[in-house]
């Protein structure tokens, strides 16, 4: 099967978590604007120089550059049983160029309440030792919202504040505290709003809410990519 798609999610929703299993199950590749330009700014030749000092920078990288970049990646063999875009495209234009090389099959977009979706991030405990990826949830979310309950148990480590894989001590990011988390949110929303509103009516378009535990939610996902018979 070859199944091409294209992942939406509010930061902390548990986008990257779910995109690794679903590559796995569906034997497709993930492709991360983020990984292809941290891959492309340890090149050498001259689209890599650029991108590295742009990176460097701070600077956003133009749609076409990313578009080249895309393209490129796009031309490699792993693609050939298909995808998962993460990030990308994150404009309605980047959006149009896109169609013009790639069909997409679905959009999956993840749903989520941004009072949850603050908790959530705010208990996020990660290991200090930087060679380590020992990553914690202190939350403990049961309740319903508006209709929808959710159900997400935490992630604890075995030790109060002590990484389990390694014994290093857990800390907070500072870009995961509850202000912060509100202006990415913010962030999130306008930038998305109108990819959404692009896509909804044109590609078939799986909303899929953040209620469950990741396992739960990647089933859901499977099940309605099943239903579109791709
Ligand atoms: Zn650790």
């Amino acid at each position: 099967m070859e199944v091409q798609l294209i992942i939406l999610g509010p930061p902390g929703s548990g986008k990257g978590t779910y995109s690794m299993r679903l590559i796995n199950d569906l034997k497709i590749v993930k492709i991360s604007t983020g990984d292809i330009f941290r891959d492309m700014a340890t090149r050498s030749d001259e689209l890599g120089k650029q991108v590295a000092g742009m990176m460097k920078r701070g600077e956003l990288i133009p749609d076409e550059i990313v578009l080249k970049i895309f393209d490129e990646r796009m031309s490699q063999p792993d693609t050939k049983n298909g995808f998962i875009l993460d990030g990308f495209p994150r404009t309605v234009p980047q959006a149009k160029e896109l169609e013009k090389i790639v069909k997409i099959d679905a959009i999956i977009h993840i749903i989520a309440k941004n009072e949850i979706l603050i908790e959530k991030i705010s208990a996020r405990r990660i290991c200090s030792n930087a060679s380590c990826d020992g990553n914690y949830n202190i939350a403990d979310i049961s309740r319903n919202i508006d209709g929808t309950e959710y159900i997400l148990p935490p992630l604890m480590p075995k030790k109060e504040g002590m990484c389990d894989k390694c014994g290093n001590t857990l800390y907070q990011r500072s870009d995961d505290k509850p202000d912060v988390i509100a202006s990415r949110l913010e962030v999130y929303e306008k930038q998305t709003k109108p990819l959404v509103d692009h896509y909804r009516d044109k590609i078939p378009f799986i909303d899929i809410h953040m209620n469950r535990p990741p396992e739960q939610i990647v089933e859901k996902i499977l099940s309605e990519i099943k239903k579109l018979g791709i």
